[in-house]
């Protein structure tokens, strides 16, 4: 692996499949906005060979780098050092070196908060919450929302498993899979589509008395269009306000960008970019 320009700092994403990634436009944004110089690259790290990678990568003077699927455990299980948020997911999304010892973060959880609270205005404390998916993403998301003083957590997962085992951490999370979970119980406030099912097109399989007046957010984010299937659906069935997860895309890079440079970045200027479907790196 060739280090881009040995002059700057270099910095990646390593992922599989990566190409979609917006990463690199995010991170060269920030950088920009704060007179910075680096390089940020995608880098699709073969199955099975993400360590080799990621050495390759420090041995090119890879300075940190961000983590997407499948590689998030992996990435987990290789770090020394790891922070709270991390240790809580089981997963790592912010990787960097502190001389030889490789430390990692977690900031899809923060980043999702931060984009609640000062994006959209939404707070959770009390809230009663729906959360769609037991995978990476809600990993990171539920130490956040129970550490919000949420009143409750209904997750819902389609390998029933999965949901069971991240309950099991909290009374306040009632686990089901989508055969069992009720038609309704008592309304909830939030519901959070941490599935992948919008990236294949479908919607988790769940009566859409849930949504009813309900604020909606996909986790998921399409480079096409602004709404997902699972906005479109969540709209239908009386969701008051929807959005997809690019709010939460930036405030995650915002937090990894913070933890590599010491510098916040600001951010409302790059969600109203990329939610235009701007993608340029200008
Ligand atoms: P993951 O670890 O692969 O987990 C995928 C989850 O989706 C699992 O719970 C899986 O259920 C469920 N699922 C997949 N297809 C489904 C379907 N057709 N119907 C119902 N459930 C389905 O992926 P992840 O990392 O958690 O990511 C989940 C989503 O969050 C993705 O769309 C990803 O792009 C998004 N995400 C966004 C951000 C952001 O910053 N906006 C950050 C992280 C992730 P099983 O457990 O039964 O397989």
């Amino acid at each position: 692996m060739k280090k881009p320009d040995d002059s700057l700092p270099y910095f990646a994403v390593f992922g599989n499949p990566i190409s979609h990634s917006l990463s690199p436009v995010i991170h060269q944004a920030f950088a920009k906005q704060l007179g910075k110089d680096l390089r940020y690259e995608k880098i699709e790290v073969p199955i099975g060979k993400f360590h080799e990678t990621l050495t390759e990568f420090k041995a090119a003077g890879g300075c940190g780098a961000n983590v997407t699927l499948p590689f998030k455990q992996e990435a987990y299980k290789l770090c020394v050092q790891l922070s709270d948020a991390a240790s809580h997911a089981h997963a790592v999304n912010t990787i960097g070196f502190d001389g030889d010892v490789l430390w990692g973060d977690n900031t899809d959880g923060m980043g999702l908060l931060n984009d609640l609270n000062r994006n959209k205005g939404i707070h959770l404390e009390g809230k009663r919450v729906l959360v769609l998916g037991a995978g990476g993403a809600a990993h990171g998301i539920l130490p956040v929302l129970l550490k919000q003083n949420v009143s409750k957590i209904i997750l819902v997962n389609r390998t029933l498993a999965k949901a069971q085992a991240l309950a099991a951490h909290d009374p306040r999370i009632e686990a089901y899979d989508f055969g069992s979970v009720p038609t309704m119980v008592t309304p909830v406030d939030i519901v959070i589509n941490a599935t992948s099912a919008s990236l294949q097109n479908a919607v988790p399989d769940i009566s859409p008395n849930w949504l009813n007046n309900t604020m909606a957010i996909d986790l998921a984010y399409l480079r096409q269009r602004q709404e997902t299937c699972f906005m479109e659906w969540a709209k239908e069935h009386g969701a008051k306000q929807v959005w997809d997860g690019i709010g939460m895309l930036v405030e995650q890079a915002a937090i990894s960008f913070q933890r590599w440079h010491g510098v916040v970045p600001e951010t409302k200027s790059i969600i109203e970019k990329l939610n235009r479907r701007d993608f340029s790196i200008d």
